[in-house]
């Protein structure tokens, strides 16, 4: 048997080569609403992203999964020049974000039409470059699936069906990760090939323990706000999943496109934290094993759709 591969922004990768992978990040982002609110959530500036980056690399990361969809903001290039200079590997994402980020046109395509668009990444690359996805990003609302939400789900699952590229999502505040699943499901992707971002943000263990047992891959992403209380939620959510016999299940990230949450631009903790400070304080719950494994073998295993 063949290694298995993963592609990122400089092609394929073994998959055993990724090492230690945040699953849901962002270097280069904009928003495409001009309201102040999101300004905060804009990242352009490439140095200062390069320098998250190296911070990252140098506590020990060495794979970023950019989770910047279509019409977000999304910057290929600068993905690509970021990995070179930081000496790590980035998977970035093809497909749409929650109805509100969505490109005006999406709704008058047909669901051939988004199909084509997407393919079209996946085979000949991202906007006129060689640079192909790794990952087919969608996501819904608050508490609900818009109509043109779950046209994105369906055009998703075919394209896995026909690329074998695994799928994530944005759950937003941690909501609808059941029904998504029972979509993909009826469009015949299994739960193992999802993983279901932000769950951490719904405050509810035992709907992540649910998840998990459906056979989803979840991501723990929101870490690194609540410094004060040293993520007191985010760790007791992470240990009773490894408790119950879920490490296999979860992924972590801190999904941190946020100038307030990297130093490079001004703010904290930054991409190290995971590895530095969350990783010292989750030592004292879970094994050491459970942890690497959320940061190691587990994103391996879904990037590369070896569930
Ligand atoms: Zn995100």
């Amino acid at each position: 048997m063949g290694n298995k591969q993963v592609m990122t922004v400089d092609g394929f990768v073994d998959a055993n080569q990724l090492g230690v992978t945040y699953s849901h990040e962002h270097l280069i982002v904009q928003p495409q609403i001009p309201e102040e609110k999101y300004i905060p959530y804009t990242l352009k500036n490439q140095h200062a992203s390069t320098e998250e980056a190296k911070l990252f690399s140098k506590a020990g990361g060495k794979t970023i999964v950019e989770m910047t969809p279509i019409y977000y903001g999304r910057d290929v290039r600068a993905y690509q020049k970021i990995a070179h200079e930081a000496g790590i590997h980035v998977v970035c994402c093809t497909g749409f974000h929650k109805e509100l980020f969505m490109p005006k046109w999406f709704q008058d395509k047909t669901k051939q039409d988004l199909y084509d668009i997407v393919l079209d990444e996946i085979e000949n690359g991202i906007d006129g470059t060689k640079i192909r996805p790794g990952v087919i990003k969608i996501g819904t609302s608050f508490d609900t699936i818009t109509s043109q939400e779950a046209r994105a789900i369906e055009v998703a699952a075919r394209i896995y069906k026909d690329t074998r590229i695994p799928i994530s999502t944005h759950c937003d505040k941690g909501t609808m990760g059941m029904e998504q699943l029972d979509m993909f499901e009826k469009f015949g992707v299994s739960p193992e090939k999802v993983l279901l971002c932000h769950i951490d943000c719904k405050y509810d263990i035992d709907y992540a323990k649910e998840l998990c047992a459906r056979g989803a891959f979840i991501c723990i992403d929101h870490v690194g706000r609540d410094l004060e209380n040293q993520d007191e939620f985010c760790v007791r959510m992470i240990t009773e999943l490894a408790e119950a016999g879920f490490a296999n299940r979860v992924v972590l990230a801190g999904d941190m496109g946020k100038i307030d949450y990297l130093p490079s631009y001004g703010g904290k903790p930054g991409l190290a934290y995971i590895l530095t400070e969350l990783k010292d304080t989750l030592m004292k719950y879970i094994s050491k094993q459970d942890f690497w494994q959320m940061l190691i073998k587990n994103p391996q295993r879904f990037l590369s759709g070896n569930d």
